[in-house]
């Protein structure tokens, strides 16, 4: 296993690129603790696979170092920098048994025939391949050849690390959930340093410890899912991650207050920094408005809103309001009486940021 760092590491597919708009990553710094498991996620198109290939050693990077336990791998090849690697699509050998494919990487690596024998039977129960090892590999379903590629990933014990690129696209539902446990379990139990690529943020929150989340070739924000839940560092993590995204609506500034449509909104922190001229933007998500008395509000306290839809989604409501013309999210408790279309809801002052051009602004305390 090994600690993995980027240094300075930016990608362009074009010889000469122009501006930064021409970089598939732009510069970013990132460490990936040895043993970690990160899941890497965010939009098709983001720039998620060009960053893992830039880690295996299949892209050189156009700038930037690579550097494995502090030693310069930015030249080397995949094989070199022995890691293992499954893709969105299986990559196996066709004529090949599974127990053959299986046993590959580890016969290229010259382990010993018995060792062989013992980690191959390991990996084909873990991933629920042991009653078809002697078949020929395409004579199998799309499921099972994707779970063979998987097992070649996970078969060596000696990797520097294991990367995943979306390796559950053509897999069923069911068995989804299934393969990704035994990933979690093989984690836990040897401590392989993990990269999973996703864009389905369940996948990611459910997987890592970590995720990093891009957005068009940039790295916006590092943490665990509740950090991203809490604490959205970028308006895009706000609306990518959580269901329905947090709310997003354009504010200004007034000392410990936002105003929004023409209604003031109470603020934990003051925000006398803001840079001149940005896009001042309040963040909320839509578990931390409520609605006053339960619904039955008209004109007591809170900001008074027309209620456009309600959804019920078993344990909760899901309302869909304006205030002066802004559209919001609200989610609420199931017992939450909204009849008629109009209702009076409240923000949870700790849990309203305040976003500049995107960006969080940390505020101060007041
Ligand atoms: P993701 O894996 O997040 O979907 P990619 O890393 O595949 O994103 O792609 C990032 C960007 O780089 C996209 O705009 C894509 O079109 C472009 N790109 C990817 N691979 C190549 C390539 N081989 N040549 C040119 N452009 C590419
Ligand atoms: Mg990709």
């Amino acid at each position: 296993m090994a600690r993995i760092e980027l240094q300075k590491v930016a990608h362009s597919y074009l010889a000469r690129p122009a501006g930064e708009e021409d970089f598939a990553v732009k510069e970013l710094d990132l460490t990936w603790d040895d043993g970690g498991a990160y899941a890497l996620l965010g939009p098709s198109g983001c720039g998620k696979t060009t960053l893992l290939n830039i880690i295996s050693g299949l892209l050189t990077p156009s700038r930037g170092q690579v550097v494995f336990d502090g030693r310069d791998v930015t030249r080397e090849k995949p094989e070199q920098r022995n890691i293992a690697q499954v893709f969105q699509f299986p990559v196996i050998y066709d004529t090949m048994t599974v127990r053959q494919n299986l046993a590959f990487p580890l016969k290229n690596r010259r382990v010993p025939d018995n060792e062989i024998v013992a980690r191959v039977a390991e990996i084909a129960r873990m991933i629920d391949l042991e009653s078809v090892l002697d078949r020929k590999a395409r004579n199998l379903s799309a499921d099972q050849k994707q779970k063979i590629s998987l097992g070649r990933g996970l078969v060596r014990s000696d990797v520097n690390a294991i990367l995943f690129d979306e390796p559950l696209t053509v897999i069923d539902p069911h068995l989804k959930w299934q393969l990704r446990s035994q990933l979690k379990k093989l984690h836990r139990e040897f401590a392989f340093t993990m990269v999973y690529v996703t864009h389905d943020q369940t996948e990611a929150l459910t997987f890592a410890d970590k995720v990093v989340v891009m957005y068009e070739g940039e790295v916006v924000q590092i943490g665990t899912p509740e950090d991203l839940f809490e604490r959205p560092r970028h308006t895009f993590v706000g609306y990518f991650i959580g269901s329905p995204g947090m709310n997003v609506a354009p504010v200004t500034i007034e000392g410990n207050r936002a105003i929004l449509g023409g209604h003031a909104i109470e603020l934990a922190r003051g925000y006398p920094d803001t840079p001149v001229g940005a896009k001042l933007e309040l963040g909320t998500r839509p578990e931390f408005i409520r609605f006053v008395d339960n619904g039955r509000a008209r004109d007591s306290e809170g900001l008074p809103v027309t209620v456009k839809r309600v959804d019920d989604i078993g344990r909760f409501k899901v309302a869909k309001v304006e205030l002066a013309g802004v559209p919001l999210a609200v989610v609420a408790d199931e017992d939450t009486v909204i009849d008629g279309d109009e209702a009076r809801i409240a923000f949870d002052a700790d849990h309203v940021h305040i976003y500049a051009d995107s960006q969080l602004v940390e505020g101060v305390a007041s």
